[in-house]
């Protein structure tokens, strides 16, 4: 039998964009490799899988329940449609602000340099933590930083309030778009750094340890599928 059978899980991949006028939008240089690649692992080992992608250029993984997204607010709309579940991943990186007024015209360059209001996004992760009832079981966050890695990303885990966070150093343009990664996972006993991996084993190496942490805790405590 499959380990993730019962279970179901969320991923979120891909960047997200949000729109400024009709040919522009605030993004990002996320690839979306490592997401479909978690989406794809966990539904080979029995999950029901729900993956919320932004915009990628990747194909759809098979087994996997794909909902496409543009922008933040519509990735929090999808994850909070696929709720119940057992455990979430947040692997997607959402741009933290959006245009406050998106403009139907496209701007033009004459008048000079157009001066852009931005707003928050919603946290999709952190909302998600706050659930009382439907709190994933297991959820875990994903922190790119630049300098101080894992000291920023113990950090985060916290004030994100997830259980797990893989840290990953992005200075330099490292990460973003590449095959390989070099992450280090911290949860709340152990902190363990790996060398430089590919996305896919990175994604076999997490599914171990979910179907290590699932056999201890999840098991009987499946979500309840919706009538
Ligand atoms: O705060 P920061 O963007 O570094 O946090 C990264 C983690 O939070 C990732 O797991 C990312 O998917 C998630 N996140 C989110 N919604 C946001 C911003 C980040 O789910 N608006």
């Amino acid at each position: 039998m499959a380990s993730l059978k019962g279970l179901r899980a969320i991923v979120t991949s891909g960047p997200t964009y949000e729109p400024i006028d009709p040919v522009r939008f605030l993004g990002n240089r996320s690839s979306g490799k490592q997401g479909h690649a978690i989406a794809s692992v966990l539904a080979r080992e029995g999950a029901e899988v729900t993956l919320i992608t932004g915009p990628v250029s990747l194909a759809d993984p098979g087994g996997v329940n794909v909902i496409h997204v543009t922008t933040a607010r519509e990735m929090l709309a999808a994850v909070r449609s696929a709720l119940p579940a057992d455990i979430a991943v947040f692997a997607a990186a959402v741009s933290d602000w959006r245009a406050k007024r998106v403009s139907g015209k496209k701007f033009k360059k004459d008048g000079g340099p157009h001066e852009l209001e931005l707003v928050e996004n919603p946290d999709i992760l952190k909302a998600v933590t706050r659930l009382k009832q439907e709190r994933p079981g297991l959820v875990i966050g994903f922190a790119a930083e630049t300098e101080n890695v894992v000291h920023n990303a113990r950090a985060k885990r916290f004030r994100k309030g997830c259980d797990w966070i893989v840290a990953n150093d992005v200075s330099g343009g490292k990460a973003f778009d590449a095959e390989e990664n070099k992450v280090t996972l911290i949860t709340a006993r152990e902190e363990i750094s790996f060398g430089l991996m590919h996305k896919r084993d990175i994604a076999e190496t997490l599914v171990t340890r979910i179907i290590h942490f699932s056999e201890e805790h999840l098991h009987d405590h499946r979500t309840r599928r919706p009538a």
